[in-house]
Formats: structure tokens, sequence, C-alpha cells
């Protein structure tokens, strides 16, 4: 299989090949179509499994369509620590470079003042971890009721920081009426439960 399968526009295919890459890996492969067909999914998969890419790709072309909004992002990753939201923003900008996206990165130790205005103006697709976002949301800061797709990554991790609560937290401030996509190395049980309560029908995918 080659990315030309994937249903992959043809901007996003130029950015594949201008990263050097040839084929897709397993979890490409099968998340890819997925998500593009605006399925929700758990997929089980390592980091270095090329798993960024696996949401990323499909989620730019999602992004696409539609408009920016003041204070309303329209998509959210999670990620557990600083380090890797800034990689999927590193991933997103490289992905993204022939699209007209806005991007977000809201991490803790980083002043307020930019992000603030960054969502004031507008955002396609924030990259958060939960801390940050929940201080920004309780200061009124964003609106997540247009957000109508949601990525967890790393949720093993999240779970072992103790983010969970703060997750569930965002999830319901959400729309119900979304895609959401959750990427963990294993399944403990309150993963599980997690991805029951707010996962629908999700396609499960293991690599
Ligand atoms: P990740 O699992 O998302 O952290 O990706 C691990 C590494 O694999 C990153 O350095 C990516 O740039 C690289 N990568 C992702 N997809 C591919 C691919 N299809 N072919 C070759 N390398 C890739």
């Amino acid at each position: 299989m080659n990315f030309a399968d994937l249903g992959l526009s043809d901007e996003l295919l130029k950015a594949v090949v201008d990263s050097g890459y040839t084929t897709p890996t397993p979890i490409q492969e099968q998340a890819i179509p997925q998500v593009h067909m605006m399925r929700d999914i758990i997929a089980i998969a390592q980091t270095g499994t090329g798993k960024t890419a696996s949401f990323v790709l499909p989620m730019i072309d999602i992004l696409a369509n539609g408009r920016r909004r003041a204070l309303m992002p329209r998509s959210l990753i999670l990620e557990p620590t600083r380090e890797l939201a800034a990689q999927v923003a590193e991933n997103f900008e490289k992905y993204g470079k022939n699209h007209n996206l806005k991007m977000a990165l809201l991490i803790g130790g980083v002043q307020m003042g930019d992000q603030v205005k960054a969502l004031t103006e507008g955002v396609d697709v924030l990259i958060a971890t939960p801390g940050r976002l929940m201080d920004l949301f309780e200061r009124g800061k964003i609106l997540l009721t247009g957000c109508s797709m949601l990525v967890i990554d790393e949720a093993d991790r999240m779970l072992d920081m103790g983010f969970i609560p703060d997750i569930e937290n965002i999830c319901t401030k959400l729309p119900t009426a979304r895609q959401t996509l959750l990427f963990s190395a294993t399944m403990p049980p309150p993963i599980k439960k997690l991805a029951d309560r707010f996962l629908t029908n999700p396609k499960y995918i293991e690599v």
C-alpha cells in the first residue's frame, strides 16, 4: 500500500513526499482511512510507530473545509507533556505547510498572553496539555463548543500523570456530535472506561 491509496488530498500527498516518506506505517494504513471517514478510533500504538501522522494528516484534510471563528477552536489535540505537545505542533506545521490553517500551542511554562491572542483571533487546531487548557477555560478565554474533533494522545501516560479527571471535564465541554480519536500504548481499565464513556462506536486498531 502507498500513501495515495489512503484517500489523502493532493496537497497532503505533496507534504508527505517532501517529508521523505515513501510507505505508510501499519498504524497509518489502518487509521488514516477511518479518520478520514470521520469515525471514532481507539488505536493501540507505541511512540515511534508513526502514530502522530496517522491523526495529523487526515485531520488537516478535514480542517481544510470550514472556517475559523474567534475563541472557538475547531479541533483539539490533548498531550500529556509540553514536549509531546511541541512535537505534535512541529508535525502539524510540516504536514500543513500547503494549507492555510492556524494552530495554537497551549502548554504550561509559557506566558499566556500570546496564547490568548491566538485564541482570540481564531484557531483551527489547539494542541494542549490538560492543565493549561483547563486554566484558560476557567478564565473564559476558550469556548470548546465549536470543537468537533478531539484527539486524546498517549492516554495511558495521561492516566499515570493523574490527568483523567481533567480529560473527563474537557470532554463534557465539547459538543457530543464530534469525532474522537484515542491513542494509547496500553489499555488499562480506566482508559477503557474513558473510551466507553466518550467515544461513539469506535473502530479498534492495534499495531
Ligand atoms: P511517531 O510515532 O509519530 O512519534 O513517529 C516516529 C517517527 O517516524 C517520526 O520521526 C516520524 O517523522 C517518522 N515517520 C512517521 N511516518 C513515517 C513513514 N510513513 N515513513 C517513515 N518515517 C515515518
